[in-house]
C-alpha cells in the first residue's frame, strides 16, 4: 500500500489540485474548517467504492481492493467525476455528474422537473432536458382556454431556480437545453441566448434529425410539427434555418447542434426509451430519468520511455470499469425513477484526460496524421477492453437488466454489464486535479489564466513545457511571461523549433484538425465526445459553417464552436498584452 505523507499530501498533488481540493471537495465542519486531507478524501472515497464487491462476493478482500483503488486515483491514472470525490462515503452519497430528466406538456409534469431539478445541482450533478414536448407559445391551454407561455419561457424558471441553488450546492449547476428543429418555436430557440444576461445557466443545442439536414442540402422547406396534436404547424426553408443557427454560433459559441437521429442509432435500449437529450456537456445522452457516472483515464501517465504503455492502460482500464461499475451500486439516487433507470441499464462513460500531454510525451503533433490515427488506435483499445471489462463482471454480477432486447442481445452474444461504457467528458476540474491536459483537447495555452469555481483565477504554466525548458537550458520568467502574453509558442524564436513543433495550442488548430481529432475518438466511444473546436476572431460565418457540416459528415454526434473574444466572459482566456 502507498502511504500518504504525514500531512496528507499527496506526491505529485500540484498546488493549483490543492487549492480546487480545499475549495470544495474536502469534508469540513460548521465552521468552514477543512476536517479532512486529500489522502483522506481519496481514502475515503476508496473505500466506499471498494465496499460495492461485498454485494457480490461475501469473501472479497475490502482492504486490498480500497488499497487498490486508492492507488489508481492518487498516482492520478484514474479519477471519477467529481461528484464521486465529493460525495461518496458521506451522507449525501450522490455519485454521478449527468442526468437527464423529462420535461411534460403540463404544469404538473413542468414544475417536478424543476423540483427534481434542484434535487439534483444540490448534489454536484449536471442536467439535461429536452423542450420539446412543450407546446409551442400562444398555442391554446384548453383548461383556462389560455394561452401557452411556450419552451423558453419554462427555461427561464428552470434558469433561475439553478441560480437559486448555486449559492448552497456543491458545485455550479449546470444544464443542456435541447429543442428539436422541428418544434415551431425553433427560431426564437435560436436566438435565445443573444441576450448574454439570459439563461446562463444553460448550455443550448439543436436537435438536428437527417430528414432536416436533407432539406438542407437539397434547400428544401421542412415541415414544423406541434407536439401537442403532432400535426403540422408550418414550414420554414432548411437552409435558412441552419444558417441562423450557424451565425448564432459565430455570434456568441451557441447554439450547439446534436444529431438526434444517430443518439438513437446508437442507443443501446431502444426498448425501454428514446434518447432526447444529453447532459450539459453534450458527451453523455441519455434516456428521461437517467443518470451515468464518468472516470477518466489520465493518458500522460501511460507513457513509458517514450512509448504508450499497452499493458498499464489495459490494466487501468479493467480497474476503471470495475470501480465505475461499483460506483452505480454504492451510488444513493435522488429520486426512485432514476434509481430504477440507472440499476436497470448501468450505462458508465470511461473516458480519458491527458491527450495532449501524451502526444507531447511521444514527441507528436497534436495536429498531424500520426495524431489522429493514434488517437484512434488508442480510444479503440480503451473501448474493447472496456467492453472486455464489462463483460467479465457479467460472469459473475449479471449483465444489466434491460439487456434483452438490446442492441446487445443477438443470438449466442456474450451478456454485458453495462449499457454502454465509454464517455470523453471535459474533466473541466478532475484534469486539475491530476495536473493533465484537459480531454482530448488540445493545450489552451502553454501559460494562461484559468477561471474556476466562480471568480477564483489559477495562473498555470504547462508543467511539460516546464520541464523541456529546464531541461534543456532555455527556461526564464521573462521568456514564461512572454508567452504567456502571446498566448502561443509559435513565433517565438528563443524556443527550439522542435518544442515549437509538438507545443500547439488551440489556436495553432486548424478547426478541421479539431474535428478529425473528434471523430477519430468518436469512431470507437459508446457515448459522445467532448470537443470544443476553438475559432479565432476573425473566422468568418462562413468557416463556421463548414465546420458544423464537416462534423455531420464525419459521423460526430454534435458540435460545439468557440470564436475567440465573442463572449463576454469566458472560463479559459490566454494572457493579454497590456
Ligand atoms: N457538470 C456540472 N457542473 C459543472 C461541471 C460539470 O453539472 O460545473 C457535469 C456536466 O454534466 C458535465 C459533466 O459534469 O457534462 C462532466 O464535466 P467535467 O468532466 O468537466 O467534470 P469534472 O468531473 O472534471 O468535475
Amino acid at each position: 500500500m502507498k502511504k500518504s505523507v504525514d500531512n496528507g499530501t499527496i506526491p505529485g498533488l500540484s498546488k493549483n489540485a490543492l487549492t480546487v481540493l480545499e475549495k470544495r471537495y474536502l469534508k469540513r465542519d460548521t465552521t468552514g474548517k477543512t476536517l479532512e486531507t486529500p489522502a483522506d478524501m481519496f481514502r475515503r472515497v476508496a473505500a466506499a467504492i471498494a465496499a460495492a464487491d461485498a454485494t457480490f462476493d461475501k469473501k472479497a478482500d475490502l482492504n486490498a481492493l480500497t488499497d487498490k483503488f486508492y492507488n489508481l486515483m492518487t498516482s492520478f491514472e484514474f479519477l471519477p467525476n467529481s461528484p464521486t470525490l465529493m460525495n461518496a462515503g458521506r451522507e449525501l452519497g450522490q455519485l454521478s455528474a449527468c442526468f437527464v430528466l423529462p420535461v411534460g406538456d403540463s404544469m404538473e409534469e413542468i414544475f417536478e422537473s424543476v423540483k427534481n431539478t434542484a434535487l439534483i445541482h444540490k448534489s454536484g450533478g449536471g442536467t439535461g432536458f429536452s423542450f420539446s414536448r412543450l407546446r409551442p407559445a400562444n398555442d391554446v391551454v384548453m383548461s383556462t382556454t389560455g394561452i401557452s407561455s411556450g419552451p423558453l419561457s419554462f427555461m427561464r424558471v428552470f434558469d433561475i431556480a439553478t441560480e437559486t441553488i448555486k449559492q448552497g450546492g456543491t458545485r455550479r449547476g449546470a444544464n443542456m437545453a435541447i429543442l428539436r428543429v422541428d418544434h415551431p418555436d425553433i427560431m426564437d430557440f435560436i436566438m435565445c441566448k443573444n441576450d448574454q444576461r439570459q439563461l446562463n445557466n444553460f448550455n443550448i443545442s439543436v436537435g438536428i434529425t437527417e430528414e432536416f439536414m436533407k432539406a438542407v442540402d437539397a434547400d428544401r422547406d421542412y415541415t414544423l410539427m406541434n407536439p401537442r396534436d403532432k400535426k403540422p404547424a408550418g414550414t420554414l426553408n432548411a437552409r435558412k434555418v441552419f444558417s441562423r443557427i450557424v451565425k448564432q454560433a459565430w455570434e456568441n459559441g451557441e447554439p450547439g447542434i446534436i444529431f438526434l437521429d444517430r443518439l438513437n442509432k446508437d442507443n443501446p435500449t431502444p426498448h425501454i426509451g428514446e434518447i432526447e437529450s444529453t447532459n450539459p456537456c453534450g458527451e453523455q445522452p441519455l434516456l428521461p430519468y437517467e443518470s451515468c457516472n464518468l472516470g477518466s483515464i489520465n493518458l500522460g501517465k501511460m507513457v513509458t520511455h517514450g512509448r504508450v504503455n499497452w499493458d498499464k492502460l489495459k490494466e487501468v482500464v479493467h480497474a476503471a470499469v470495475h470501480f465505475l461499475d461499483n460506483v452505480i451500486e454504492v451510488n444513493n439516487y435522488p429520486l426512485d425513477e432514476i434509481d430504477k433507470m440507472t440499476r436497470s441499464n448501468r450505462k458508465i462513460g470511461l473516458g480519458v484526460m491527458g491527450w495532449a500531454d501524451m502526444l507531447i510525451m511521444l514527441g507528436t503533433a497534436y495536429n498531424s496524421d500520426e495524431a489522429v490515427t493514434l488517437g484512434e488506435q488508442v480510444m479503440k483499445f480503451i473501448n474493447d477492453e472496456g467492453h472486455a471489462a464489462s463483460r467479465a463482471l457479467a460472469k459473475t454480477r449479471g449483465a444489466f437488466p434491460n439487456f434483452k432486447g438490446s442492441i446487445y442481445d443477438r443470438p449466442g452474444a456474450e451478456a454485458i454489464r453495462n449499457a454502454t461504457v465509454t464517455t470523453i467528458a471535459p474533466t473541466g476540474t478532475i484534469s486539475i486535479i491530476a495536473n493533465a491536459s484537459s480531454g482530448v483537447e488540445p493545450l489552451f495555452a502553454v501559460s494562461f489564466v484559468r477561471q474556476v469555481m466562480d471568480k477564483n483565477i489559477l495562473v498555470e504554466v504547462n508543467p511539460l513545457f516546464e520541464k523541456i525548458a529546464k531541461a534543456d537550458g532555455f527556461y526564464s520568467e521573462a521568456l514564461m511571461q512572454k508567452i504567456a502574453e502571446h498566448g502561443t509558442v509559435h513565433g517565438i524564436n528563443d524556443i527550439p523549433e522542435q518544442v515549437r513543433d509538438i507545443f500547439v495550442t488551440a489556436h495553432d488548430i486548424t478547426p478541421e484538425e479539431h474535428i478529425a481529432m473528434q471523430a477519430a475518438f468518436q469512431r470507437h466511444t459508446d457515448n459522445a465526445v467532448s470537443k470544443t473546436v476553438n475559432f479565432p476572431n476573425t473566422a468568418t460565418v462562413e468557416d463556421v459553417e463548414k465546420v458544423y457540416r464537416l462534423a455531420y459528415q464525419t459521423n460526430c454526434k454534435g458540435v460545439t464552436i468557440y470564436r475567440d473574444g465573442s463572449r463576454d466572459e469566458q472560463v479559459l482566456s490566454v494572457g493579454k498584452k497590456e
